[in-house]
């Protein structure tokens, strides 16, 4: 089960670092609500909903880069990987932060849509 309390903690450190606001941080804390809920929903999500709420997320780690005062970068996006359902490799994944490659398990229920468009991305 998705723990729901995972993402509601902001990392204060990395907040005060980027001279974040409160009001900033509360706006951090909303777009955290949505993971979880995108992350809570996925637990039971069809393959054609997981499609869509892993677009939702793509949008949703955009939005986290802003609020974050990050540049907006899809390759350092983390969080792809990680939603419930997911069958991509983890690690190889984590490794390849910021590199713009994604390594992707051709069976995976979430991205397994993804192969018609970027087929020629697969490793
Ligand atoms: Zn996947």
């Amino acid at each position: 089960m998705w723990t729901k309390w995972r993402y509601k903690l902001i990392n204060i450190e990395l907040a005060k670092k980027q001279k974040l606001t409160t009001q900033e941080i509360e706006g951090l804390k909303l777009l955290y609500e949505e993971l979880s809920s995108i992350f809570l929903k996925a637990e039971q999500a069809t393959e054609k909903e997981l499609m869509i709420l892993s677009m939702q997320l793509e949008e949703l780690e955009y939005k986290l880069q802003e609020a974050w005062k990050f540049e907006k970068n899809p390759n350092k996006h983390s969080y792809w990987y990680k939603i419930p359902q997911c069958t991509c490799p983890k690690l190889d994944n984590a490794d390849l932060w910021g590199t713009g490659t994604r390594i992707f398990n051709p069976q995976c229920m979430v991205h397994k849509h993804l192969f018609t468009h970027i087929s020629n991305k697969r490793h």
